[in-house]
């Protein structure tokens, strides 16, 4: 398995997704989250991000794989969310910041996972993670 051929099924759920504005780059860097099969970082105030991707990633299966990718695809469009997000705490407490944050990052993974499940099962294994 190759980085063109993850980037292969990134750009075939990109198009399954209707995110195609988004550019998306693999990263050479690994999770920062040690738990993490991948993590994305979008950049703020651009459709740009990368993806990061755990050496455990090119272990999973195929499902498994397309099943990440989706996941990691659902944040992008979250991210303004989480912008905004941001942008309402700023004058508040690292405490207040931190819990609020913790929280919509916690239901944001739920509401991730579930989606991510639904569109990898209705859609094929994108050919290039086979
Ligand atoms: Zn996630």
């Amino acid at each position: 398995m190759t980085k063109e051929d993850i980037q292969e099924a990134i750009e075939e759920w990109q198009k399954r997704l209707n995110l195609k504005h988004w550019t998306v780059e693999i990263s050479d860097e690994i999770p920062k989250d040690i738990n993490a099969l991948a993590e994305t970082h979008p950049v703020e105030g651009r459709y740009f991000a990368t993806i990061r991707f755990d050496k455990e990633f090119y272990d999973c299966t195929p499902k498994e794989k397309s099943n990440t990718i989706v996941h990691e695809l659902i944040h992008l469009p979250q991210n303004r969310l989480m912008q905004t997000l941001s942008y309402l705490t700023r004058n508040t407490s690292e405490d207040t910041k931190r819990a609020i944050n913790d929280l919509i990052d916690l239901e944001s993974e739920f509401i991730t996972d579930w989606l991510a499940g639904i569109l990898s099962d209705a859609f094929p294994i994108p050919k290039s993670l086979m």
